[in-house]
């Protein structure tokens, strides 16, 4: 919106100027017709802008560095921010982690960005992370979000289509007004069953179907599948993709790289306890 302003402002510089040294030879009349015109194209200058600016914030990676290939990200798996098993990360030791990606300088990747990374090989800034929480928790919206926002990091969480709006998980407009803060929601299928199990035409059937949810719920084009328990076979790879999926992510651990395929990425299990110098050591691993 500034940058259409600006230009907006710009062009009527210009115009003004170009007006004014006309003015100085033309005759009156002839000024009020060239302003005429100029006053009825402005809507058409400002529509164009905006959507140009919206195309940029999306996808502009001109000043992103080139990387070898193949890149590889530290993908983060958490689950609930809270504690009581081996799964739960206390909100202590969340802001902890979080603090240290903020203080080391890293850039936290949004779905759209984590693929340009992996498939183009160029990131946004030398240090990148990818966050992401399972199950969708509603300790997420009331613990991680504001840890999140404090430290202006970026997130996605996983979550199950059937568990919107049920008890300890999120609703729609947590959902919502997290997604406005640069939290993204992504699918973790709508049943969470291990996919494996179903016949194709029921893991079909999840797919699509909770694609389609997060789609209209978000007024986006939903582009992560994760994996119930981690679960996939080789129907799950090409349902994904056939369902509209650009990505998929697993359990299996370590830092996710194409070389995985884009539909079986790996990430990193967060665990509690995890000491901040081993969670830095992780990350920057990841990194390399
Ligand atoms: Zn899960």
């Amino acid at each position: 919106m500034k940058k259409s302003s600006v230009l907006i402002v710009f062009l009527l510089i210009i115009i003004v100027l170009s007006g004014c040294t006309m003015k100085a030879d033309a005759e009156i009349p002839k000024k009020v017709e060239k302003q005429t015109p100029i006053v009825s194209e402005r809507p058409k200058v400002e529509e164009m802008d905006i959507s140009e600016t919206i195309n940029s914030q999306e996808l502009d990676t001109s000043t992103w560095i080139d990387v070898d290939a193949p890149t590889r990200i530290p993908i983060l798996m958490y689950h609930s921010i809270s504690s009581g098993n081996n799964l739960r990360v206390p909100p202590v030791e969340f802001r902890e982690q979080m603090k240290w990606l903020h203080d080391n300088g890293y850039y936290t990747l949004t779905p759209e960005e984590a693929y340009i990374v992996l498939t183009e090989n160029k990131k946004p800034r030398e240090k990148t992370v990818f966050i992401t929480f399972d199950d969708g928790y509603e300790d997420n919206y009331i613990d991680a979000y504001p840890i999140l926002k404090e430290y202006a990091l970026k997130a996605t969480i996983f979550m199950i289509g059937k568990y919107i709006g049920k008890q300890n998980h999120l609703t729609e407009a947590q959902m919502k007004e997290m997604n406005r803060d640069g939290i993204s929601i992504q699918s973790h299928t709508f049943n969470h069953l291990e996919l494996p199990g179903l016949t194709k035409s029921q893991q079909l059937d999840d797919l699509t179907r909770s694609k389609q949810i997060f789609d209209q719920l978000l007024d986006q084009e939903t582009s992560i599948i994760c994996y119930p328990v981690g679960r996939y076979n080789e129907e799950t790879k090409t349902f994904a993709e056939q369902s509209g999926y650009k990505m998929g992510v697993t359990t299996e651990p370590g830092a996710a790289s194409s070389e995985q395929g884009m539909y079986t990425l790996h990430r990193i299990r967060m665990t509690p306890g995890m000491s901040t110098q081993w969670f830095g050591q992780i990350v920057e691993n990841g990194n390399h």
